[in-house]
């Protein structure tokens, strides 16, 4: 049988060493054909004692094929509901052999490779880095339906698989077992084979240790069933408290705790029935088509390199300037040395560098006291970073990354002093968040060499740099800003040069239709509510506030002073607003004493009262679905105009960049995906609609309708 070998030993153990066509075991075609046959192998097997299942792969199993889960639709849903109770029949038949089956876990066993694990009756893991135990299907809009939720409960019960099932928590070895998941780790991947047989020849007549804990009799589930009073106290609460996170735009959360419910509730069977058809449900659901898609497939081309020259050899970064160390500057110094980089953090002062260094201190000091760091090795971090207030100490740097104030002059004379250190080739790249990349590398000597790679705030949490190309930026610098990136440990998208970009001036959109819905009388809490309602983490007024109304009338002067055309984008209202804000009312936002709330000590936050006196028109009756869709479409038709102008380069670094730079919301897949499963016509006419009422701005860009008449999606 070529795919799964089948070895009998001496004992009378068969050992299946899973070793399917292409790199990785998954669930594909093949899968259910090879588990079937070697179930019918090991019933017919005389002498049988024993059974270990591994892997001759990196991975122990990869899980489900999302490709096939992709193309199910509710025409083929019968069908493939009955092709995930088949597998699962197949399962069972493993589980139920007389004899005892462990599971040699050698690598990564995430969804479908856990639910394979699990269907054996130990469980010992490689305790390595690279050995990943958990359910990853919730963050793909779906559940493990291979028996994950059902099993998950008994093994844990309720609570303590919520992690697992409902967050898609991956976890090590070592913690798998202290979960309940496993059963035992060993040290090394040489003593995983034996120790999975001895568990095996230990048990070989024990028929409780052949029996799963869902087959027996009287077994108890830990935590309590749904009668239990904890439990019965939980879950009405549980189910508030999902809903206010999910907003309800999830389906998959609130599907998995239906089911880990009925888990408690039903018998095992029919709870595994249950968790089929929540599986069933879920993947004809556009959310995860839209999470699919761009998560893993897209994801998948971003960090394999899909926007970066392909015939530039790797430029891996070993010693980083970096020039201004404020609230970006030392982020980025923080997440470079912890990538092992050498940092020259450079200041005016060496005061002000020195603090911008002890921001890295504090970040370390925390991780040591959390322990999940050693203090030799923060120091050892620690010692890569030298602030410093001289140039010369630039010597040789590889990349130089500038975070000074956000001032043309100041940063185009920076360029021209210190370009000079760069060793030979290097880079220089700049962080700005408004200005264009072109314009900036003027003072350049060599423009090539000049890139944009914008950070977000703060730096340490958010995974995304948007890398900026000028007109002039040639590609060993596209190169070294993409590997930077990667080395770090972020995901870089790469954009061409435009006001904003394309993360904040598809963020700025957001932000003027909510500024829009305020003047034109809506009440500001709704507005925000509205914003929170299509997803987004915050709403527009608040996450205005938090960036600052003040940045943005400075950008804005400084536009003016380059002699920059802003005229096309549509952010008259917002500027009105801003300039009655901050002009009448001195209102420029949290950090500049309260915006359109006002801030208490203790950290909670009101409206402004005037705000009301100025704005609100309680007469004032904008449908909420009009609304919702003002919020949502300003930021796709953006999104949109970028891909149509070339600002973005490709669909997936548009999806990736919304969701990761801007927040925009996960069920969409992206702002651009949002579009393919919305439909392209139905969208299409919904602008029209919006564009009616409301003004031309929601006009589809001319993009929708030429794909629409080439019948292609945006891909
Ligand atoms: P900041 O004011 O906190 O820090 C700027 C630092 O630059 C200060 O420490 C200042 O002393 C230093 N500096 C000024 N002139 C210098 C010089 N000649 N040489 C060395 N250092 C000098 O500003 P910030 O928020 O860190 O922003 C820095 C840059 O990053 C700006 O271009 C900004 O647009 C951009 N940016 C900011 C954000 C954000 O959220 N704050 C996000 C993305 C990009």
């Amino acid at each position: 049988m070529t795919g799964f070998n089948y070895e009998k030993d001496a004992d009378g153990i068969v050992t299946i060493t899973m070793d399917m066509d292409g790199p990785v075991n998954s669930m594909s075609d093949a899968f259910l054909p090879l588990l079937s046959e070697t179930a019918d192998k090991l019933e017919a097997e005389e002498g049988l004692t024993g059974v270990v299942l591994t892997s001759a792969k990196k991975t122990f199993f990869a899980g489900g094929d999302l490709n096939m889960l992709c193309q199910v639709t509710e025409d083929s849903a019968e069908e493939f509901f009955h092709g995930v109770e088949a597998t699962k029949a197949t399962m069972r038949r493993i589980e139920k052999l007389p004899v005892p089956v462990a599971a040699a876990i050698n690598g990564a066993a995430l969804g479908g490779g856990l639910e394979l694990a699990l269907a054996c009756n130990h469980r010992v893991a490689w305790d390595d880095k690279s050995v990943q135990l958990g359910f990853p299907e919730v963050t793909l809009g779906l559940l493990p339906g291979g028996g994950g939720v059902v099993k998950a409960i008994y093994l844990m019960g309720l609570m303590a698989s919520n992690e697992y099932i409902l967050e898609g928590k991956r976890v090590a070895p070592a913690k798998a077992q202290a979960s309940g998941l496993i059963d035992a780790t060993v040290a090394t991947l040489d003593e995983l084979l034996p120790a999975a047989k001895a568990w095996v020849k230990a048990h070989k007549d024990d028929e409780a240790a052949s029996t799963q804990p869902w087959d027996t009799k009287g077994y108890k589930i830990p935590g309590g069933g749904v009668n239990h009073p904890a439990v019965a106290q939980m879950l009405p609460a549980a189910a508030a408290m999902l809903q206010q996170k999910t907003r309800g735009l999830l389906p998959a959360p609130a599907k998995i705790l239906d089911i880990a419910v009925a888990a408690l509730r039903v018998d095992f069977e029919t709870a595994m029935r249950i968790e089929s058809r929540g599986l069933t449900y879920l993947a004809c659901t556009p959310v995860a088509k839209n999470m699919i898609n761009t998560f893993f497939f897209q994801m998948n081309q971003i960090s394999g390199g899909a926007s970066r020259p392909k015939d530039v050899e790797p430029q891996k970064t070993r010693k980083v300037g970096i020039l201004g160390a404020g609230m970006m500057g030392q982020g980025i110094a923080y997440v470079s040395a912890m990538a092992g980089i050498e940092v020259i953090l450079k200041d005016i002062s060496q005061e002000a560098a020195d603090k911008g260094k002890a921001y890295s201190e504090k970040l370390l000091a925390k991780r040591v006291s959390k322990g999940r760091m050693t203090e030799e090795k923060a120091q050892g971090i620690l010692a890569l970073i030298k602030p410093t207030a001289a140039n010369e100490d630039l010597q040789d740097c590889d990349l130089i990354i500038e975070a000074v104030f956000e001032n043309i002059k100041l940063k185009h004379k920076i360029t021209q002093e210190l370009e000079g250190y760069l060793a030979e080739g290097g880079v220089w790249g700049s962080n700005t968040s408004t200005l264009p990349i072109t314009q900036l590398s003027e003072a350049s000597r060599d423009a090539s060499n000049f890139i944009g790679v914008h950070f977000f705030s703060p730096v340490d949490k958010m995974p995304l740099v948007e890398i900026i190309m000028g007109e002039n930026t040639g590609d060993v610098a596209l190169a070294k800003a993409f590997d930077y990136a990667l080395q770090i440990r972020k995901t870089p998208i790469v954009v061409n040069d435009s006001l904003g970009f394309f993360t904040s001036r598809t963020f700025g959109t957001f932000i003027d239709e909510g500024v829009r819905l305020l003047s034109e009388g809506m009440h500001p809490v709704k507005v925000d509510n509205l914003g929170k309602a299509i997803g987004m983490p915050v709403g527009p007024l608040a996450v205005y506030d938090e960036v600052s109304l003040e940045l943005s009338r400075k950008a804005q002067e400084t536009w003016e002073e380059m002699g920059i055309d802003t005229s096309a984008r549509d952010g008259t209202v917002a500027r009105d607003v801003v300039n009655t804000m901050i002009g009448e009312h001195g209102r420029g936002g949290r950090h500049h004493g309260g915006g359109f709330y006002e801030y208490a000590e203790d950290g909670t936050k009101a409206i402004w009262p005037p705000l009301l006196d100025i704005y609100y028109k309680s007469e004032v009756n904008i449908p909420v679905d009009d609304a919702k869709d003002r919020l949502l479409f300003r930021q796709v038709i953006e999104a949109l105009r970028c891909l149509e102008e070339g600002v973005l380069r490709t669909v997936a670094d548009g999806n990736i960049g919304s969701i990761m730079g801007i927040g925009a919301p996960a069920w969409t897949g992206g702002l651009l995906q949002f579009v393919n499963t919305y439909g392209l016509a139905r969208f299409s006419s919904r602008c029209d609609e919006l564009a009616a009422v409301y003004g031309e701005r929601f006009k589809a860009p001319k993009i929708v309708a030429d794909k629409i008449a080439s019948g292609e999606t945006f891909n």
